[in-house]
Order: C-alpha cells, then sequence, then structure tokens
C-alpha cells in the first residue's frame, strides 16, 4: 500500500508556486492508495482544500474531522476498507489544526483517540477485515496515547512530529 500521511501543502516552493492543483496531479500520477489530511492542508482556506480534495483520485480518510462545508463534506471520510485485501485503513488529523491553521466554522475536529476506536469498532461490527490500520497526523506523542488506549490497530503510519523511528542513532523510538 502506498500512504500519504499529510502536510502536502507547505514546505516545497513546488507548493509556493503551483499550489494544490499541481500538487493534486503529481499525487494522482503518483498512485497513492490513501491520503489522510495534514493540518497545513488547511492553510490555504477551505475553498482552496476543497478544489485540491476534489481533484485527488484515491480516498481520502480523518475520522476526526467533521465538515458541513460543502465543498470539504464529500471528500473527507472516516476509514476506506479493502475486503479483498483484508485491511481498512483509518485516518486521523491534529486536533490542533483550528488554532495553527485557517480552518472554517462549518468544521470542527475531535479527539483523534475516540474517533479512531469508534472507526475500529464499526469495522469490526460491519466487515471480515482482519488487519485495521491508523494512518494518522497527530504527532508522536498523540500516536503513543493511541497505542496505549485503544484496542484493535495492528499499525500506527503517523506523521506532524516527523520523529525519527527505528535503531539508529538519535531515534526517539523503535
Ligand atoms: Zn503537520
Amino acid at each position: 500500500m502506498w500512504t500519504n500521511a499529510g502536510d502536502e501543502f507547505q514546505g516545497t516552493m513546488f507548493y509556493s508556486y503551483y499550489g494544490g492543483e499541481k500538487i493534486a496531479e503529481v499525487l494522482n500520477d503518483l498512485e497513492f492508495d490513501i491520503m489522510t489530511l495534514g493540518n497545513h492542508e488547511w492553510d490555504g482556506g477551505e475553498t482552496k482544500l476543497g478544489a485540491f480534495l476534489s481533484n485527488l483520485t484515491f480516498p481520502i480518510v480523518s475520522s476526526n474531522v467533521k465538515s458541513e462545508n460543502p465543498a470539504l463534506k464529500p471528500h473527507i471520510k472516516s476509514y476506506q476498507v479493502w475486503e479483498d485485501k483484508n485491511l481498512a485503513i483509518i485516518g486521523a488529523t491534529s486536533a490542533d489544526t483550528p488554532s495553527i491553521s485557517s480552518v472554517g466554522n462549518q468544521t470542527t475536529f475531535e479527539d483523534p483517540i475516540k474517533t479512531i476506536q469508534e472507526a475500529v469498532y464499526e469495522i469490526r461490527n460491519n466487515t471480515k477485515v482482519k488487519y485495521i490500520v491508523a494512518l494518522t497526523h497527530i504527532g508522536y506523542d498523540v500516536d503513543q496515547k493511541l497505542a496505549a488506549e485503544t484496542e484493535g490497530i495492528d499499525l500506527i503510519i503517523g506523521a506532524h512530529s516527523h520523529t525519527l523511528l527505528g535503531d539508529m542513532k538519535g531515534a526517539e523510538g523503535k
């Protein structure tokens, strides 16, 4: 699976110059299977984010983002299930996003630990898939809390804190 854990907006001259439209074209060409949203995706406001999402050809998941904005609502779901791969992937975005980016008044961010656990139960109740992955943009500290306080998640693919993990020197965890 080719997953994207968010923050495609900001950080590169490519984005600064071309904006979301060309980013969407590149992500589609790279053939991602799925993406969750980063806080930076809101930096240009929700009209620009909605235009970006409407151009993507793969699913966008974030279980804790609840939006009534018609530009966003049809494009964001909690999780994606692939029965043929025996797999479900649940998304989540940093709950701090409204205080660090430009979130509209029709969009709220719930506690990602709560919404991911609810999604796990919903997937278990409605499908037979064995593996459940959390694709998160909530940072390493919250990812650790997520692992400790929930059940049923096989793997967390995290972003946001840019934490080095592994057995190399300077890594913050295994
Ligand atoms: Zn981020």
